[in-house]
């Protein structure tokens, strides 16, 4: 890091997070998009808002205890990081990940930050979960769970506080246990949780909306070269909520996703995935990905999910994970002809991944603008549940459409401010800063 400031601080965060080896990725990946800012614009170095930005509002850490079904009382830690709500109530997904830890939630709520500036929407950034993990619990465990997580959290959140959304490991289910004991604690009905149920005030398009928003924001980067999906080999990682859409709205525009994984492994149909399949096993009989093979015995199964960026493709959509893709897996793309790497899931590539694909002349979009229609259809739940009124699908998905162009516009005019014009990942991030630090600026020394 070249600038004397940002290095300063940058050293001090490592110094009182020694341990926070995502929280330091995610600080030093924006920070270094940011020295141009912060050379440009004195001003905010004079506010501190480096330092401000790098500090969470606050961090809540609670114990989570529940009774299994062999009546044994189990303990998991609860976690939710209110890092920074100058433009709108706090707002970011839940996780429920046996790898979760408070670095791990220090960095999503930093990029959540980030993100919710770019969709142009009202919200700040948060992040929250649980090191509890779903596999393999039963229905009733993972109620108790949820019942005994919400029990705790909702001194905190509420729909101009804090609103919570899913992530991996909270889906519809969770996300209805959670709403249900919230209701209960509080006897109140409103719109404090995102990626409700339709019967109970949930948006339409909301299911698709993260996956959906990546492949609208893919088009956008492959006009700027005057191409299409239509044509397109892809090869996408995860199996789940984000993947499975990018994989049906890419499809739908005329891409050939060959490849998918979970984490045990990948699939490979030279056809074409069939999206209805995977949804079969995913969504309804919450199978592992080795079993489409059983119902398309011309495709192929490879235990190991890294061998998938080994495949010959277009387009490659990490979609699982973070640090899902290294310098090694950039590499094999590269030598293999890819064109464009677009991350559905939060910090997909590791940074030296990063760096070696921008050398390489590719199309590169970080998971903070690529993945943002998840959050702003959740935004649009909001106004919804505010409004007490729902729109059609429709209506959601072509306002998520203008988002994800509003933000590939945003992402591209930053980067051209600095003659950066190719750079959306230099542009996501200081055009997401400007916002926020202009509005941190304006409410005075908070
Ligand atoms: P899900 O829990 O629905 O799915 C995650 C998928 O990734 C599963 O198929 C899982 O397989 C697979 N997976 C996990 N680890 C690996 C790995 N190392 N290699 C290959 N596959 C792996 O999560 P989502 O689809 O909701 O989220 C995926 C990512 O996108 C996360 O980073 C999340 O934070 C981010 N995101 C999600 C949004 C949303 O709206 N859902 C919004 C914005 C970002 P297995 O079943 O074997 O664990």
């Amino acid at each position: 890091m070249e600038n004397e400031r940002l290095k300063e601080i940058y050293e001090s965060v490592k110094k009182r997070n020694p341990l926070e080896s995502e929280f330091l990725q995610a600080v030093s990946e924006v920070f270094t998009s940011l020295i141009v800012v912060a050379e440009k614009y004195p001003m905010y170095a004079r506010a501190a808002i480096f330092e401000r930005l790098v500090e969470p509002d606050r961090m809540i850490m609670f114990r989570v205890p529940w009774m299994d079904d062999m009546g044994n009382i189990r303990v998991n830690r609860g976690y939710r990081v209110q890092f920074n709500n100058a433009i709108g109530p706090y707002k970011g997904g839940l996780r429920f990940h046996p790898m979760v830890n408070l670095s791990v939630m220090k960095a999503l709520g930093f990029e959540q930050t980030f993100k919710n500036s770019l969709s142009g929407l009202p919200i700040g950034g948060a992040k929250g979960g649980s090191d509890f993990d779903p596999k393999g619990k039963s229905e009733g465990e993972v109620m108790r769970f949820c019942q005994s997580f919400m029990t705790e959290l909702f001194k905190y959140v509420g729909p101009d506080e804090d609103v919570p959304a899913g992530d991996q490991g909270v889906g519809a289910r969770e996300i209805g246990y959670l709403f249900g004991q919230y209701k209960r604690l509080t006897g109140q009905f409103h719109g404090v949780l995102t990626g409700k149920g339709i019967p109970y005030s949930g948006s339409l398009a909301r299911t698709e909306a993260t996956g959906y928003g990546l492949i609208y924001f893919v088009r956008e980067m492959l006009k700027s070269i005057d191409e299409t999906l239509y044509g397109k080999t892809a090869v996408i990682s995860g199996s789940g909520n984000v993947a499975i859409y990018a994989a049906v709205k890419a499809t739908a525009l005329g891409a050939c996703v060959v490849a998918m994984s979970d984490s045990g492994g990948y699939i490979y149909d030279e056809q074409g995935i069939d999206t209805d399949t995977i949804r079969l096993i995913k969504e309804k009989q919450r199978g592992r990905i080795s079993e489409y093979i059983k119902y398309r015995p011309k495709a192929k199964y490879f235990e190991g999910s890294a061998g998938i960026w080994g495949l010959k493709c277009d387009l490659a959509m990490p979609c699982a994970t973070q640090n899902e893709l290294n310098a090694e897996s950039a590499a094999k793309l590269i030598e293999n002809g890819c064109r464009l790497i677009a991350e559905g899931s939060n910090m997909s590539c590791t940074q030296d991944a990063i760096a070696l694909i921008k050398k390489a002349g590719l199309l590169y979009s970080p998971g903070k603008a690529s993945n943002a229609g998840g959050v702003s259809v959740s935004a649009l739940e909001m106004t919804q549940n505010s409004m007490r009124y729902s729109w059609s699908f429709e209506e959601v998905d072509a306002k998520l459409e203008e988002i994800m162009k509003g933000i590939y516009k945003k992402a591209t005019a930053a980067a051209k401010e600095f003659g950066r014009a190719t750079d959306l990942e230099f542009g996501a991030n200081v055009a997401a800063f400007i916002k926020v630090a202009d509005a941190m600026m304006a409410q005075g020394c908070v």
